[in-house]
């Protein structure tokens, strides 16, 4: 189980199904020590709820609830769709591509893309599953390229579990991390309850290539929460 999971989706993405609380509940349940709400930019449709930006504060002192965006890739310049007013409640920003973006340019095409939002926005923290198969990107360029910004990029569960990739995709991908001495997160990307936390489609992989504990930034809760301060500054 993933202690702190910093990839989780509320009812405020089009595609979530719980509120904050309900998720708070099981988290609390089983055992987690916090999660960040990652709700998707705008591009996708969701809202991005003011109210929980700017006042929302977890009621369990014993349980973070980061505030994050899941930001979506939307041109071939780099651009994300982050609101700038929300940059300094941040204490997160994932990016990925998702499906407003247009499909089969090619691996070389997309690699370019996520490079440039990495150079266009340090203040991106984990590179959301650059395993998708509709997006495919240079494994080992990307994590050069992240591991250079002192970003993250994230190991998804999700997208073995359901599945949008393969165990051989995720497993070169570790590998280039390994080698770039990149950072990686393991993530559920939770979008139903059962999810959160999760862990189970990739911890095995993460044995099979002996991949390095200290490159894991969610490896503890401490450690977790580290992670978050240390990019802050990023966000101010
Ligand atoms: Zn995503
Ligand atoms: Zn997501």
């Amino acid at each position: 189980m993933i202690a702190v999971d910093f990839h989780v989706h509320s009812i405020f993405s089009l595609c979530g199904l719980h509120t904050v609380l309900e998720l708070l509940e099981h988290g609390r349940t089983i055992g987690m020590r916090g999660f960040a709400v990652t709700d998707h930019g705008p591009a996708l449709g969701g809202r991005l709820n003011t109210v929980f930006f700017e006042r929302f504060v977890s009621p369990d002192p014993h349980f973070g609830i980061l505030k994050g965006i899941e930001c979506n890739l939307l041109d071939r310049e780099g651009a994300i769709d982050l609101p700038g007013e929300y940059l300094r409640f941040l204490d997160i920003l994932l990016c990925g591509f998702h499906h407003n973006f247009p499909k089969g340019l090619g691996r070389q095409a997309y690699t370019g893309i996520m490079l440039a939002a990495l150079r266009r926005n340090p203040m991106v923290d984990i590179v959301t599953h650059p395993n998708d198969a509709a997006y495919p990107v240079d494994y080992g360029a990307l994590a050069e390229a992240a591991a250079a910004a002192g970003a993250a990029i994230e190991l998804n569960n999700s997208k073995l579990r359901y599945p949008r990739s393969t165990p051989a995709e995720a497993v070169a991908l570790l590998v280039a991390c390994k080698e770039m001495r990149c950072r990686v997160a393991v993530c559920s990307d939770t979008h139903a309850i059962h999810e959160l936390g999760d862990d189970a489609a990739v911890a095995p992989l993460l044995r099979q290539v002996d991949f390095p504990q200290e490159l894991i930034v969610n490896r503890t809760a401490a450690a977790a929460f580290d992670f978050v301060e240390q990019r802050r500054a990023l966000k101010r």
